[in-house]
């Protein structure tokens, strides 16, 4: 019987993991860009990538890095704490780089280079797992920008703010932490917002809590590409659950612009 210790087991999750954290860095960055930075270029490349053959890890690396550069560049206020000394570079001891490495691997993996052994598993999962050890550690400062996911809000109009209920995402773990905050912006319930501890940015439509028929309860789903009838596509990196939704793609092209991006709301 196959077990968790199995090294071909183990080599998957490595990748996994690795397109994990990827993607949260691409989808933390991307928000970042459209709510401080919307006439970036990066972000209009990656709606090339979005509204055509769909994101891949490398599309997250490369926004993760225009992300860093345009922090570095910008008011220091309202950059992401760590978040340039963590991934402001992108040489092979970076964060990026272990990562990329990675992509490396599961481009081999997915192309017929899958290792058909528990010995050659275990001696390519020995070189993977220093490279994602190294980019969770270069990424700590992620555990200090929470994921929130907006519950309820209700306007306390003698001091013109919003109190919120959230539930706070915890890793990979399906159930999520009660928090209360109070906020002077408002925040649209059943959205996913991070705080950088001193803003709320939305994160919506690129992460989106929904009800998957598959699971029988709402999960975390990232949206990797627009498809031009059915509408967004999501995915559970951990579950690889797919899901489309039409209403959300005139979302993505109001938060991506792309060319053309008039054509949008045909979609709705
Ligand atoms: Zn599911």
């Amino acid at each position: 019987m196959q077990t968790d210790s199995d090294p071909l087991e183990q080599h998957r999750l490595l990748l996994d993991l690795g397109e994990a954290l990827s993607a949260c860095l691409g989808v933390v960055s991307t928000s970042w860009l459209a709510a401080e930075d919307p006439e970036s270029s990066a972000l209009s490349e990656l709606a090339d990538a979005f509204f055509a053959r769909g994101v891949s890890q490398g599309h997250w690396h490369q926004i993760t890095i225009s992300a860093a550069k345009a922090m570095a560049l910008g008011d220091s206020e309202v950059a992401i704490p760590g978040f340039i000394e963590s991934l402001g570079k992108s040489d092979s001891k970076s964060a990026i780089g272990s990562l990329r490495m990675l992509l490396q691997e599961r481009n081999l993996s997915a192309h017929g280079g899958r290792p058909t052994t528990r010995g050659e598993a275990a001696a390519r999962l020995a070189e993977g797992l220093p490279l994602i050890e190294n980019a969770l550690r270069k990424t700590s400062f992620l555990e200090s920008v929470p994921w929130l996911l907006v519950r309820d809000v209700k306007f306390e109009s003698r001091r013109g703010t919003f109190r919120a209920d959230l539930g706070r995402a915890m890793n990979d773990h399906p159930d999520f932490e009660a928090a209360q905050m109070t906020n002077v912006e408002p925040l649209e319930e059943g959205k996913f917002y991070y705080s950088t501890g001193s803003r709320m940015v939305e994160m919506s439509p690129l992460v989106v809590y929904k009800y998957c028929a598959k699971c029988h309860r709402p999960e975390m789903l990232f949206a990797d590409r627009v498809d031009p009838r059915k509408g967004v596509s999501l995915k559970s990196v951990l579950r690889g659950h797919q899901w489309f939704d039409g209403e959300l793609a005139v979302d993505m092209a109001a938060l991506l612009r792309p060319p053309g991006g008039e054509r949008a709301p045909e979609f709705a």
